[in-house]
């Protein structure tokens, strides 16, 4: 994998999308995880996947890019359809937790998909 920061055009969607959403890393709870961004291409159902990894602790979160770039949230579109037969509710984004990085010592989230309010709640507690 190769994480890079993307403030460019081109990475603008992804990188504003966690910083919005996530803005403080639930993993090491830093108010800066200032992360750098993957994508991981897969021949799955729900689409590629943007990755996205916190510097100060190494954990690797990661989202459906339709997730990322709003195509989701309707069942008009194939990949938003898949979600709603999926039992997910569209508009609802859901984040799994790939690597829970070195500040987490409980390897049980690893794997786990959270939705972002949940996922902010984690990043809230102490
Ligand atoms: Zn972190």
């Amino acid at each position: 994998m190769s994480f890079k920061r993307m403030d460019g055009f081109m990475g603008s969607v992804p990188q504003g999308f966690i910083d919005r959403n996530v803005p403080r890393c639930p993993m090491c709870k830093s108010n800066n995880p200032h992360r750098a961004i993957d994508m991981k291409m897969q021949l799955k159902l729900e689409g590629n996947l943007y990755l996205f990894q916190c510097e100060r602790c190494g954990c690797v979160l990661s989202a459906p890019v339709p997730d990322v770039t709003g195509d989701n949230n309707t069942i008009l579109t194939t990949t938003g359809l898949l979600k709603k037969l999926g039992g997910k509710k569209n508009g609802v984004i859901y984040m799994k937790i790939q690597d829970s990085g070195t500040a987490q010592s409980d390897k049980s989230v690893e794997g786990k998909e959270y939705t972002l309010q949940e996922l902010n709640q984690l990043a809230a507690e102490d």
